[in-house]
């Protein structure tokens, strides 16, 4: 019995960098995030399991991430930060931003990949 939700739900297909002056540019997030692999190909990858808890106005969610290509586990590490604004009492904007960090199998950061 397979009764694993679908995780790729769970992941945004691509978060936006910024390049300094020059925009934005956007990347996939299927792609394998560890040094020396250059796997790019969805069908590598497989999702393990997510882990997800609240820390103060965080939502995160930990993707365990196989990469058939170069036979190795990584992590990626979606930071949701939602909050409330007042302005002068007048009306609440909601904020919401995105963070992608992609970690090591062991939970070492190895850098912001970008947000969404
Ligand atoms: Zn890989």
């Amino acid at each position: 019995m397979n009764n694993q939700k679908n995780l790729w739900l769970e992941i945004p297909s691509h978060v936006f960098v910024t390049l300094a002056r020059r925009g934005m540019d956007r990347i996939s997030l299927d792609q394998c995030f560890l040094v020396d692999c250059d796997n790019n190909n969805k069908s590598l990858l497989e999702t393990i399991k997510i882990k997800e808890y609240n820390e103060k106005y965080h939502h995160i969610k930990i993707i365990y991430m196989k990469c058939n290509k170069c036979n190795r586990n990584f992590q990626l590490k979606i930071d949701r930060l939602n909050y409330a604004t007042k302005q002068n009492d007048k009306k609440e904007n909601n904020i919401s931003i995105g963070l992608v960090y992609a970690r090591d199998n062991y939970g070492n950061n190895l850098g912001h990949v970008g947000y969404f």
